[in-house]
């Protein structure tokens, strides 16, 4: 059995051949000649492409190593989950969505809804969502869910769904298939944004689903090929070129997520801080039975006492952009109550540790938090 680090750094690579690059390189082709009959894997751009074919691969072994698995890549993670929502449900049909999570999903919501879909929402914390699956077709969980970091027993909510009869789909944008594998803790998909700490560069949108079952994979595909939300070939190939890097990135943004928490626990102006692989963390044990050792993921969340201190203190700090998105090389930052889309008090912050040193990080924040106070 190989580790996670040599597993992506060949993952979805083709055999070895002469003469040729390990990773091929994006191939852009909008037709391929096709004498005769369509036989062949690769006909038209909107429905397949060879590096699309290398990447799924890549991302079906990380997300199941020990059981073949179906990728889709999509052009966005917003594309890949909307495509298992729209795929798999019907008029009438009953969905149970996280009330807190990515903040889309209340658009998704209403765009369900005016198709006679019925949406339920419940908090990640607590399994709150347990309570309302009676009926439900599919459940929609994220975990750790963005950017409140709560925690919710995968296990058992797939457990308590498949008993009444419904699909369970695992976002798992923050942990990446090296922090977590929603497949082996019993989802039926594992779908999730590669634009963050996937590709880690933040120069490249994508989004994946994974199944290992045929024939929600194929609804998945013929998703795709219908509203086109496919991928660009060079972005396929970024992200296939990125997981190389993922077990380091990961492991090391980890580390620095929990060095930078654990910092914080000490500074009085600082109240809220989650960060689910800080051992006082209200959901560090759940998270710590779920999540892979070490890998709880690179956010950590906090508040300071209003917007005027928030923004102080991200104009002091000179390791961190202040940008949105996380999971990147570069640690960012930002005031998430500037979107208006989550429930958070106005001076919380969304911090994402990159790979800098964690020693230099930490000075940093620390340093910016004493110039932020008045
Ligand atoms: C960013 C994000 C998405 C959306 O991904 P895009 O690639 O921006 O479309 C979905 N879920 C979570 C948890 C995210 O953080």
């Amino acid at each position: 059995m190989t580790g996670d680090g040599t597993r992506a750094v060949r993952a979805g690579l083709p055999a070895p051949e002469a003469y040729e690059p390990p990773l091929p390189g994006p191939v852009f082709a909008a037709h391929y000649h096709l004498p005769g009959e369509a036989a062949g894997p690769y006909t038209y751009g909107r429905d397949t492409n060879p590096t699309w074919t290398h990447l799924e691969a890549a991302i079906g072994e990380l997300e199941s190593p020990d059981e073949p698995a179906h990728t889709v890549a999509f052009a966005s993670g917003m594309a890949a989950i909307t495509a298992v929502l729209f795929s798999q449900l019907r008029t009438g049909d009953a969905v149970v969505l996280p009330a807190d999570g990515y903040q889309l999903l209340p658009a998704v919501r209403a765009r369900l809804e005016s198709y006679g879909i019925e949406v339920r929402t419940a908090p990640t914390v607590g399994d709150a969502q347990l309570d309302a699956l009676d009926g439900a077709r599919l459940l929609w969980i994220e975990s750790p869910s963005n950017p409140g970091l709560d925690v919710c027993d995968i296990r058992r909510l797939a457990d308590a769904a498949h008993a009444r009869g419904a699909l369970v789909a695992v976002d798992n944008t923050l942990a990446t298939p090296l922090g977590q594998r929603p497949l082996d803790l019993g989802a039926d998909f594992s779908v999730a944004s590669g634009t963050k700490a996937l590709t880690g560069h933040g120069d490249v949108l994508l989004g994946y689903a994974t199944t290992r079952d045929a024939a929600p994979a194929d609804a998945v595909r013929l998703w795709r090929k219908t509203v086109g939300a496919i991928p660009g070939p060079m972005e396929s190939w970024l992200a296939h070129r990125s997981l190389a890097t993922l077990a380091l990135r990961v492991r090391q943004q980890a580390a620095g997520a929990l060095a930078l928490a654990t910092a914080l626990t000490g500074r009085p102006e600082v109240t809220g801080l989650r960060h689910p692989g800080l051992p006082g963390d209200p959901a560090h044990a759940l998270a710590a039975r779920q999540m892979r050792p070490g890998r709880f993921g690179c956010v950590v969340s906090f508040v300071l006492p209003d917007r005027a201190h928030a923004e102080r203190f991200l104009t002091a700090l000179t390791l961190v952009d202040d940008a949105t998105s996380f999971g990147g090389v570069r640690s960012t930052a930002e005031r998430r109550a500037r979107w208006g889309g989550d429930a958070v008090p106005e001076g919380f912050i969304r911090f994402s540790v990159g790979v800098e040193d964690p020693e230099d990080l930490v000075a940093d924040v620390l340093r910016a938090l004493d110039a932020a106070k008045e």
